[in-house]
């Protein structure tokens, strides 16, 4: 039995955030990022259950700091609250929003994409921006997970929001840092660390699983 099974002995998912061409050599790369995908596909042949999560925005996304004439990185008070503005990024159809080429997890189950809607954003694989569940909750639920593992991009926004709606739902939620890729601008790697710790995710490397 490996360390990992007798660590995970209740059911568990793994979450893959995100490992996609825009966030590792495209329009909004992730230092770091391309030298997690390996590690990530090895890793994740310790889990019988995988997820994988996209960002997958239309054009003009509310979310892209172009559709609105602002600066990125710059904050839009959006219905639902703060929304941060990034470059155009994972657009339907074309090349940045395709999964890594390099990532290989055939036994991945289920794809869940996020940010479809034009007018919302969703950092979380579970809920967006608005509210609006994902399923992703659901599905777990009937397969009987109880833990989940988050790993990907990035570490302070769509891996944290993730981890703490995990936390939020009610699973045992731990983050492999050292599998994840952060922007941290404006210490968001900090501020996320700090917020996820507080609902009790466990923020774990490796060598320590
Ligand atoms: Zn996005």
């Amino acid at each position: 039995m490996t360390n990992t099974a007798k660590q995970f002995a209740k059911k568990t998912a793994l979450i893959v955030v995100d490992v996609q061409n825009d966030f590792i050599t495209g329009t909004m790369a992730v230092a770091g990022a391309s030298d997690i995908i390996k590690p990530i596909n090895e890793f994740a042949k310790r889990f019988e259950l995988v997820v994988l999560t996209q960002d997958y925005h239309p054009p003009k996304h509310i979310s892209f700091a172009s559709t609105h004439d602002l600066p990125e990185l710059g904050v839009l008070d959006a219905p639902y609250g703060r929304q941060v503005l990034w470059a155009d990024h994972c657009v339907q159809g074309e090349w940045g929003v395709k999964l890594s080429d390099e990532l290989a997890i055939n036994h991945a189950r289920l794809i869940i994409r996020k940010g479809c809607r034009a007018d919302v954003d969703s950092y979380s694989a579970f809920i967006e921006a608005d509210g609006t569940p994902t399923g992703l909750d659901g599905y777990l639920r009937q397969l009987g997970v109880e833990q989940v593992v988050v790993v990907g991009i990035a570490t302070d926004f769509c891996v944290a929001w993730t981890a703490m709606d995990a936390a939020r739902l009610g699973y045992e939620c731990t983050v492999v840092t050292d599998l994840s890729a952060a922007i941290d601008v404006d210490g968001s790697y900090q501020a996320a660390a700090h917020q996820m710790n507080a609902l009790g995710v466990r923020l774990v490397e490796l060598k320590d699983i």
